[in-house]
């Protein structure tokens, strides 16, 4: 037997995602990931669609969050503001420091039964119909593998194929330390840069920029991030600076992608599944689209958590009374 249904290698949004959905199903669920809590190289912007995805696992409005009002556009000397009103549901963008939301959606996934472990993949490879992890705590068997880490993915890495350089976007830029606002700012000042943007958070807005990695250099991009900020925020404290590869893959790439195979499949960052004209995720990771061998991975291991249940139910309701059993999925999900 092996030791867990689903190993869900990373517990970022995608992985802890992944992971609540599964473990709700009924299946046993363990992510491995050793960075938490942990800060995202992010701008942390979320928009209403994917707000209203997690919502029922996840309320935003707990976390501390900025609503956005107005959205400004800057082009060379042309300037633009659009509000971005809302009447009901979530803000049409809202922006999050990713250790409170990643943090948030991991304990969502925990309440619902999977269970978390602190421990880096070192590696994975086949055994028998199943994987065998390589951790640096010990080996760990599963019987199907979910990759949800990110863009330079292990399970990419060593199952499908890694992606090629043409196919990343570097995003480089500055955390700016007790500035705020409750605006945010996307411009398009540099023809060699994709675009800037400035999110902001409660306590800090995060300035950055990204561009096609064959087609820009991380120093080029963050010129372009301290003149823009030199330029709008003239006495902006000590920068703190980030950067992490997107995905950003062209047409001919997505063609070509294969994001789940027999036993296995990708999701988030390591799939790929960003909206590739503004390489930004977070929707994808929570819907991924239904590639036909992804479906087929996850009705297979919903059919098979269903049978089990049914199993035990079968069993249980003759041996134990119903509070009893609530009591044993209680026991599985204090484990994280
Ligand atoms: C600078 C920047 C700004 C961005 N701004 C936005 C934005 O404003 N809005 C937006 O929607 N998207 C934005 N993105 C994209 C967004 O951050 C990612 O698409 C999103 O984090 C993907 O989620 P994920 O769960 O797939 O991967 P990640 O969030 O990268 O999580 C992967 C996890 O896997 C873990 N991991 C990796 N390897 C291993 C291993 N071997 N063993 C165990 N664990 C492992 C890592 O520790 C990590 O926690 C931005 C990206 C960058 C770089």
């Amino acid at each position: 037997m092996p030791d867990t249904d689903v190993a869900v290698i990373g517990a970022g949004p995608a992985g802890a995602w992944a992971a609540w959905r599964l473990a709700r199903g009924g299946a046993k669920v363990t992510i491995l990931d050793p960075s938490h809590p942990r800060e995202k190289p992010c701008g942390g912007g979320l928009t209403g669609r994917a707000a209203a995805l997690v919502q029922p696992a996840v309320t935003l409005a707990a976390l501390p969050h900025v609503s956005v009002g107005v959205a400004r556009f800057e082009y060379e000397a042309r300037r633009a503001a659009v509000a971005l009103p809302w009447r009901s549901g979530p803000p049409a963008l809202v922006i999050a420091s990713r250790r409170e939301l990643d943090g948030a959606l991991l304990a969502a996934a925990c309440q619902a039964g999977a269970t978390h472990l602190g421990r880096r993949v070192r590696d994975v490879r086949r055994s028998g119909d199943g994987w065998a992890l390589v951790t640096n705590e010990g080996p760990i068997t599963s019987r199907w593998l979910i990759g949800a880490d990110g863009p330079t993915s292990l399970v990419r890495r060593r199952i499908a194929t890694p992606f090629a350089r043409t196919d990343l976007s570097i995003a480089t830029g500055y955390f700016v330390r007790g500035v705020s606002s409750p605006d945010i700012t996307i411009a398009f000042d540099d023809p060699t840069a994709g675009y800037l943007w400035s999110f902001p958070r409660p306590d800090h807005l995060a300035v950055g920029v990204c561009a096609q990695a064959d087609r820009s250099t991380a120093s080029a991009l963050l010129n372009v991030a301290r003149e823009w900020i030199a330029r709008a925020i003239p006495d902006a404290p000590p920068l703190d600076r980030y950067a992490w590869p997107i995905p950003s893959l062209t047409e001919a790439a997505l063609e070509r992608e294969r994001p789940a195979g027999p036993g296995w499949m990708l999701t988030g960052d390591a799939a790929g599944w960003l909206i590739p004209s503004l390489a930004k995720a977070f929707t994808s990771p929570f819907a991924p689209p239904i590639w036909p061998p992804t479906a087929c991975f996850l009705n297979a291991i919903r059919q098979r958590a269903t049978k089990r249940r049914s199993a035990t139910t079968s069993t249980s309701s003759s041996a134990a009374p119903r509070s009893s059993r609530r009591a044993s999925s209680g026991r599985r999900s204090s484990r994280c």
